[in-house]
């Protein structure tokens, strides 16, 4: 793994590639799709434009180093969704703190609690 790829979120998501093409003998650009969006060209060449057209997506999606909200340490986050580390978001209820009560997908307001 290059010091590069360490630094990326894991590819749960999906990524441009290079592929080579037989018939030019060259290399193309594919979207995450796998429509050809650069290329025929040199090998050199398709890498550059897969890495400027991956950061621009990743950049868009607000992927990347992210410091976790609860404990801090930085994490690979997948977007702007995802603002906790994993063993954050797998320790107890996050949003209790907020007024919020078991969690899952139909999150509710808990009842008020005397003080
Ligand atoms: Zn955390």
């Amino acid at each position: 793994m290059t010091a590069k790829a360490h630094n990326m979120p894991a590819p749960r998501f999906a990524r441009y590639r290079v592929e080579y093409d037989p018939l030019s003998s060259k290399h193309l650009v594919l979207d995450p799709d796998g429509r050809r969006v650069w290329g025929p060209g040199a090998l050199a060449l398709a890498e550059d434009k897969r890495d400027q057209l991956q950061a621009a997506v990743d950049t868009a999606a607000k992927r990347g180093p992210r410091a976790c909200l609860s404990c801090g340490a930085t994490f690979a986050s997948e977007g702007i969704h995802n603002r906790m580390c994993t063993p954050c978001r797998g320790r107890g209820d996050a949003l209790s703190g907020y007024g919020y009560a078991r969690g899952g997908d139909g999150r509710r307001p808990s009842a008020p609690t005397a003080r």
